[in-house]
């Protein structure tokens, strides 16, 4: 039985954020790991509602109250089994997931501050790494069937962690020379240190699966050799397509980047530095969108910008400005708007936004201006108003209000249009719907013995989102594929978000 008055005797406290000045000179995590007694303390203030919303806000369907009692009185060890009974990797959601079930939570009814759920998932899986309670656990006997899995994402690692251990023997592809997908190339390490991947895959490899990098399949292998070796195979290549801005005049210029270039340049560099897989005995990798001693100006307002804003800073910028098309959100959830236990429409302050730069709400670029020579020197800028009209987005400029801002380095984060045109959908015969992404039946399969999941599917997303679409999908192989037992299966291909749809 919880602590039915723990939320009236504790409010909701974080841990520190690791100093300012100290963090952006290395690119360790922000946050330190955190005493027992706070999360304990913070474990407490969960109520254990009859009908606990955060389950429906948890695309995994996370048993929250369960672990935060056992977290309350002390079982790591038992915390750690709940928390693994829905979630193959709580030490990328923990650190990363923006914490819909946190929106969810009751306590945030009223500005109560909701549970710190996601702080308690990570605090679970970190002791229990740190204790070995995270055991290879191999499948007792194989089943003779062979997976190939095409990504190796949170969704393809999802999969064929759940598919290896019901004992199919699981083969995971990827292009790049080291396994992780997003969490390895496009995170930064300030927020998600490398090591936590390769702890865990040290597991799923002694659990059976098998890693084959620097490998793109319908490149280097074909499809048609996928399928002949393979009883099934998953598709998980993620939505790595970056948007562009064709139309704005300047585009052309040297020093305009998409943001997928700067941070994955910037991931490739820490390794090397740390003289990880990606330097090993190569050269040292010399970052070719750097942005030490420069004025930088980051063109869109979401997750990803924030991104290159936290690396810019830690590469020495000499100034940065962050622009967004939208107005500045509201501190606090819109009841009228986004009532809970719905995804509110808030302002998103991340620890880079603490790091310096400015962010500059409501503005459209109108030119990338040249400083003679081909190469950007500023960015001309311009109040706008938007608008939804028939569907559509209206972007009204404001005149008299351009401006420029200085810029030598420009970093479009503007979002994603879906998986990539790659030969390997032709040879497997799908095709890229209006969103640029893979639609399912709804068993995941987008042709006879093709699965798809991630990305891939439901266009750019999370984490969270990612590893429950492989943990479904590998519950429909495992179907396809004769397997007896049923494996837990959080969403369905048509699964959304608790969220009110768009309105803006
Ligand atoms: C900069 C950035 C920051 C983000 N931060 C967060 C965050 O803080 N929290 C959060 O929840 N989400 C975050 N996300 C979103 C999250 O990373 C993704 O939703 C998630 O990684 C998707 O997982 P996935 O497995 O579907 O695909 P991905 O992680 O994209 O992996 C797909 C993999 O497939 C490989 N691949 C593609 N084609 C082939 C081929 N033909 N052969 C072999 N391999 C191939 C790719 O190289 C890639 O490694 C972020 C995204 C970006 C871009
Ligand atoms: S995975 Fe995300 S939504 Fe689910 S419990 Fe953890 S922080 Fe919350």
């Amino acid at each position: 039985m919880p602590d039915p008055t723990g939320f009236l005797t504790y409010g909701r406290r974080l841990p520190a954020r690791r100093p300012v000045p100290v963090r952006i000179t290395d690119w360790r995590e922000v946050y330190p790991s955190a005493d027992d007694g706070l999360i304990r303390e913070q474990a407490t203030r969960c109520m254990d509602c009859g009908v606990p919303f955060c389950h429906h806000g948890c695309p995994l369907g996370n048993r929250i109250p369960d672990w935060n009692d056992l977290v309350r009185t002390g079982n790591w060890a038992a915390a750690i089994e709940a928390l693994h009974a829905t979630n193959n990797f709580p030490e990328f959601t923990g650190r990363l997931c923006p914490a819909p079930c946190e929106a969810a939570c009751v306590l945030s009814i009223g500005n109560r501050g909701a549970v710190t759920i996601k702080q308690v998932e990570v605090e679970i899986v970190n002791r229990a790494f740190d204790r070995d309670l995270v055991p290879p656990r191999p499948a007792a006997a194989a089943t003779g069937k062979r997976v190939a899995v095409v990504g190796s994402g949170p969704a393809g690692l999802a999969a064929a962690q759940q598919l290896a251990r019901v004992g199919h023997a699981v083969t995971v592809y990827e292009r790049d020379d080291a396994i992780g997908g997003l969490l390895r190339y496009g995170i930064p390490d300030f927020k998600l240190e490398k090591e936590h991947i390769d702890r865990r895959l040290a597991q799923l490899a002694a659990e059976g699966v098998e890693f084959r990098t620097g490998v793109t399949v319908g490149v280097d292998v074909t499809a048609a050799q996928l399928r002949a070796e393979y009883d099934a195979v998953l598709l998980a290549c993620g939505a790595l397509a970056g948007r562009d801005t064709p139309t704005i005049p300047g585009r052309a210029l040297r020093g305009i980047h998409q943001a997928m270039e700067h941070l994955v340049a910037a991931n490739r560099a820490v390794a090397s530095a740390a003289g990880d897989r990606s330097g090993g005995d190569t050269p040292a990798f010399v970052n070719p969108v750097d942005a030490a001693g420069k004025h930088v100006v980051i063109v869109g307002g979401g997750d990803t910008a924030a991104d290159c804003l936290g690396v810019a800073h830690r590469q020495g910028a000499l100034g940065v400005h962050q622009l967004d098309l939208y107005p500045r959100p509201p501190r606090e959830r819109d009841e009228t708007r986004d009532p809970w236990p719905t995804w509110p429409w808030i302002l998103r302050e991340y620890p880079a936004h603490e790091e310096g730069g400015e962010r500059v709400f409501a503005v459209a670029v109108q030119e990338f201006v040249d400083d003679g020579t081909g190469q950007v020197r500023a960015v001309r800028i311009a109040e706008v108003t938007v608008e939804k009209r028939d569907g559509q987005r209206l972007v009204t400029v404001i005149p008299g209000t351009e401006r420029e801002l200085p810029a030598d380095l420009v970093l479009l984060a503007i979002g994603f249009e879906g998986t990539e045109e790659q030969p390997l959908l032709e040879q497997f015969g799908i095709t890229r719907n209006r969103r640029g992404v893979v639609d399912t039946d709804p068993d995941w399969q987008a042709a006879p013995g093709v699965f798809v999941a991630g990305d891939m599917h439901r266009g750019a997303s999370l984490i969270v989102w990612a590893i429950a679409e492989g943990r479904a999908a590998a519950a429909a192989i495992h179907r396809y594929l004769g397997g007896s037992e049923q494996l837990p299966a959080p969403v369905t291909p048509s699964a959304q978000p608790l969220a009110v749809p768009a309105v803006r």
